[in-house]
């Protein structure tokens, strides 16, 4: 969850969400009775007003946008930020519900009755309910509990159930909340979030490439090589774009978006992508022919805009979480001084990228490169580090690879006293 509030956007946010409190407040105040059930009464619509606020909020980081993102430190924070909204969303919607039954109940069993179940004239109230059916069905697969869902793209499919979902809540809110004001401005930013993100973003957003050369650096990975059919990508190392495929000869994952970090230096012309087989859609652009076209949207992400100017860095890459250094590494000059990187590899012949960077460590760009593998040398451990990077504590440190080895290097480089500050991450996960 979000613990910190650490990048402009974020703060923008919460400036928002406490002005809303301010303004509203002392009007649900106003119109509460006194007592136990008029407190429960003023609960239950301050969670209601809160939950509305949540998910309109969630609805309007949906957008993607190349360069904002940056506000929130990268697109990967914003869909933290999305997630945890929608999830808050959710519980004060729970709430709101059961507090306003409960103020109900206090006043008679059967005024709550008729208070959750009125008329079905009451437009409003099965309206909220219909959104919460909705709610419930587009959240419960991306509760942890049921684990990661089995089938991303059907999973995002359901996932389009929140804009009636938003319609409905909307239209409670509005007939129910002496707040027209409010949900029409909210409603219109999210709507034109949504509208930007899943029509006009595909036509604007999205620019043709071709793939011109298919390099095979191991049985599942491969790198593409495009060149630009309209304009060339700036961006920076580290940062990725969406790849939507347009290619009927693929057997899956045509015209699917996903993102793939770029692995080709930002001077370059033509972009190149690292791509290891993951699922269908991956496993697929395994045999993308030349020729083929793909459309690109990005660039995104901030994974080394955090550094500290001066400070030397540890890079520590596993499986193909190693494509942002690559970039980094082909970049050379500044990106690379007094750079170390540790290759985390299962074993050498999963090391696919070493030959490339073993050749561009070898010049004089002030990149220093390490290979560990796992299946040899076990976890990365505090006297390997010190053994091959004595001041690493000193370092500003970024992480790329799948969640578990992130999770390991963090828990290690705290134990050793690294200030978090220092630690930057990604990982190539479930969003
Ligand atoms: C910021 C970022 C950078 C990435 N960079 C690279 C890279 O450089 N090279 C590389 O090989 N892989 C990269 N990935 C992972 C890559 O996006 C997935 O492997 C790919 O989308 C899998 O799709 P699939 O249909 O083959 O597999 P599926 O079986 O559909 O998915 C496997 C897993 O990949 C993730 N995934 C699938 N589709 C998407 C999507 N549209 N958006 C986000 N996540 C998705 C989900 O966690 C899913 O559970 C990156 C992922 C992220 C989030």
């Amino acid at each position: 969850m979000l613990n910190t509030l650490r990048y402009p956007g974020e703060r923008l946010l919460l400036a928002i969400g406490l002005v809303i409190l301010i303004v509203t407040v002392p009007q649900l105040w106003q119109v509460s009775s006194s007592g136990l059930q008029g407190l429960m009464t003023f609960f239950g619509r301050l969670t209601g007003v809160a939950g509305l606020v949540a998910l309109l909020g969630a609805a309007s980081l949906a957008v993607r946008l190349p360069g904002l993102d940056r506000w929130f430190g990268g697109l990967p924070r914003i869909w933290e930020l999305h997630r945890a909204l929608g999830f808050w969303g959710f519980i004060l919607t729970l709430l709101h519900v059961a507090l306003l039954a409960l103020a109900a109940y206090a006043h008679h069993p059967q005024v709550m009755l008729t208070t959750l179940y009125p008329p079905v004239t009451e437009w409003p109230v099965w309206a909220g309910w219909g959104a919460l059916l909705l709610l419930t069905l587009v959240l419960a697969p991306t509760l942890q509990f049921f684990g990661p869902p089995q089938d991303y793209q059907r999973w995002k499919t359901l996932h389009r159930l929140s804009a009636p979902m938003l319609v409905l809540a909307l239209g409670h809110g509005m007939a129910l909340s002496p707040f027209f004001g409010l949900w029409v401005v909210l409603g219109l930013v999210a709507t034109g979030a949504l509208f930007w993100r899943f029509l006009f973003s595909r036509r604007w957003a999205r620019k043709p490439w071709e793939v011109t050369t298919v390099t095979r650096l191991a049985d599942d990975v491969v790198e593409l090589e495009l060149r630009p059919l309209a304009s060339p990508l700036r961006f920076e190392p580290g940062q990725f774009v969406y790849m939507t495929p347009q290619s009927p000869l693929l057997s899956a994952g045509n015209n699917e978006e996903h993102p793939f970090t770029l692995s080709s230096a930002p001077d370059e012309k033509n972009l190149r992508l690292g791509i290891k087989s993951l699922g269908d859609a991956s496993e697929a652009l395994q045999s993308i022919p030349p020729g083929a076209r793909v459309a690109i949207e990005g660039p995104y992400g901030t994974l080394f805009e955090r550094r500290t100017p001066t400070a030397k860095q540890l890079w520590l890459g596993g499986g193909i979480g190693i494509t942002p250094f690559v970039s980094a590494a082909r970049q050379g000059g500044a990106a690379t001084a007094d750079s170390h990187l540790f290759y985390l590899a299962d074993r050498p012949e999963r090391a696919y990228y070493q030959s490339i960077l073993e050749s561009l460590s070898a010049g004089d760009g002030g990149l220093t490169l390490t290979c560990h593998y796992f299946q040899q040398q076990g976890p990365l451990t505090t006297e390997y580090l010190e053994a091959h990077c004595p001041d690493f504590r000193a370092r500003e440190i970024y992480i790329c690879g799948p969640p578990a080895m992130n999770s390991h290097i963090v828990n290690l480089l705290k134990d050793n006293g690294v200030p978090t500050t220092h630690i930057h991450t990604e990982a190539f996960d479930f969003l």
